[in-house]
């Protein structure tokens, strides 16, 4: 059984059911271009990442606007067919870190459990787009698996539920889920990996958020990529998590077209900080299939990061990163400071453009 098959009935259940699936029914919400009808009939022939846009998202598009920041994450492209020689299946290696079916056991004490199959709406960028919407659903019995792994490893200190999205789960599940999770001793901090405070800001009631400050120290990993995704409802959702003791850190995925700009940056990770949601990473885009129009270039990527540092509060700023694809792990690429080094010492460059230097012992 899907864990989406135990939905229950609440007002988010009834956003997800109002969800447009079909090129149809997003005509009658947005003005498609040839292009998008086109790629839409092929993903409807070939299979592939899923169309489907909640009401909250399709709420935040200029039906109009073929550019839409909103729109272009969520309505595929032909640009998706596009031969990318960099492109790989399963971009982060997850398949050879799977220590058990939908655990990921990348880093020594924390583990990565892939807790649904299924998203409230479909990112083009998905890095799991191989398994997210489709392909064989995750199951209780994987659940179980997991914990079974998970109680075994004393190592394991952190448990990461994502997916998919880790607030599909109805919270029933969620509730069993968190219970056999803090019945393990070793396990100290719990993470929920969910685009739901964007998709479907209601499905932060209070019910949830009892249910999730009851298993404390729990912190939550927001993902929204753009200033217009904050709206009313989704600070709602942040304020309700903040408010309970639940600390919300925000990944962004750089994406061209959709908010790689020093001003679209800024605006988003201040709202973000204004909410009391700390921006935590800012990812280049994986190497997933049919993702390269979205990449930034890296040198471009590494001097938006150098416009914003200094220019705005170090709290607004989240650490650029890379997942090293083959499953090497996340690593963060600077934009260099240093202008130079001599036998004693660094000469190092200023956000304003003075340079100083630095001792080297
Ligand atoms: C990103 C990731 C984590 C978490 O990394 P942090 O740097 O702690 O945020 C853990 N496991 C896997 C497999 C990941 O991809
Ligand atoms: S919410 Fe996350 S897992 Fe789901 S489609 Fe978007 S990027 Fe993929």
């Amino acid at each position: 059984m899907s864990p989406l098959d135990v939905l229950t009935e609440h007002g988010w259940n009834r956003e997800l059911r109002a969800s447009v699936r079909s090129v149809e029914a997003l005509a009658r919400h947005v003005t498609l271009t040839d292009d998008e009808r086109r790629a839409c009939a092929h993903l409807a022939a070939h299979g592939g990442l899923p169309l489907t846009l909640t009401p909250a998202m399709l709420s935040l598009i200029d039906a109009d606007d073929p550019a839409d920041p909103i729109r272009r994450q969520l309505i595929p492209t032909t640009a998706e067919q596009a031969p990318d020689p960099f492109a790989v299946r399963d971009p982060l290696g997850e398949e050879g870190l799977e220590v058990v079916p939908r655990l990921v056991h990348r880093y020594p004490d924390r583990v990565l459990l892939l807790a649904t199959d299924r998203c409230a709406a479909y990112c083009r960028f998905c890095t799991r787009k191989r398994i997210v919407g489709q392909g064989p659903p995750t199951t209780w019995e994987h659940i179980e698996a997991a914990l079974a792994y998970i109680a075994a490893h004393e190592e394991v200190r952190e448990v990461i539920v994502s997916g998919g999205d880790a607030l599909l789960l109805d919270d029933e599940r969620l509730e069993t889920l968190l219970v056999r999770i803090r019945h393990i001793a070793h396990v100290d901090i719990i993470r929920l990996a969910t685009r739901m405070l964007a998709f479907v800001p209601s499905r932060v009631t209070p019910g949830l958020v009892r249910l999730l400050a009851a298993h404390h120290p729990v912190y939550v990993l927001s993902h929204f990529n753009h200033p217009r995704e904050l709206s009313d409802p989704a600070g709602e959702a942040v304020r309700r998590l903040v408010d309970a003791g639940i600390p919300v850190l925000n990944q962004t995925v750089l994406l061209r077209g959709v908010n790689d700009d020093e001003a679209t940056l800024t605006a988003l990770f201040r709202q973000l900080t204004h909410l009391r949601a700390r921006p935590y990473y800012l990812h280049q885009v994986d190497v997933a299939p049919g993702t390269a129009h979205f990449r930034v270039p890296l040198a471009r990527a590494q001097q938006l990061m150098a416009n914003l540092r200094g220019h705005i509060s170090g709290l607004c700023l989240p650490t650029l990163v890379i997942d090293v694809p083959g499953g090497k792990g996340k690593v963060p690429v600077y934009p260099s400071a240093e202008r130079g080094r001599d036998e004693d010492s660094v000469t190092l460059e200023g956000f304003a453009g003075g340079t100083g230097k630095y001792p080297l012992g």
